[in-house]
């Protein structure tokens, strides 16, 4: 289990993996297989934008 931080809120995942993208809209973050099932991906929550995550753009907390 880890938490993750992110701007303007925190999730508690039972899964050890960085996430792999952030919702541009409200900044939760989401794993690439919260997805599996979508032709196109969008935040569950707002259904925002999501950007991946990599080492240059990192979350933003
Ligand atoms: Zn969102």
């Amino acid at each position: 289990m880890q938490v993750i931080k992110y701007k303007g809120g925190m999730t508690m995942v039972d899964r050890s993996d960085a996430p792999d993208y952030q919702c541009k809209n409200c900044f939760k973050v989401w794993w690439r297989d919260d997805f599996e099932q979508s032709l196109f991906i969008a935040c569950q929550n707002c259904h925002g934008q999501l950007r991946n995550i990599t080492n240059d753009d990192p979350i933003e907390i």
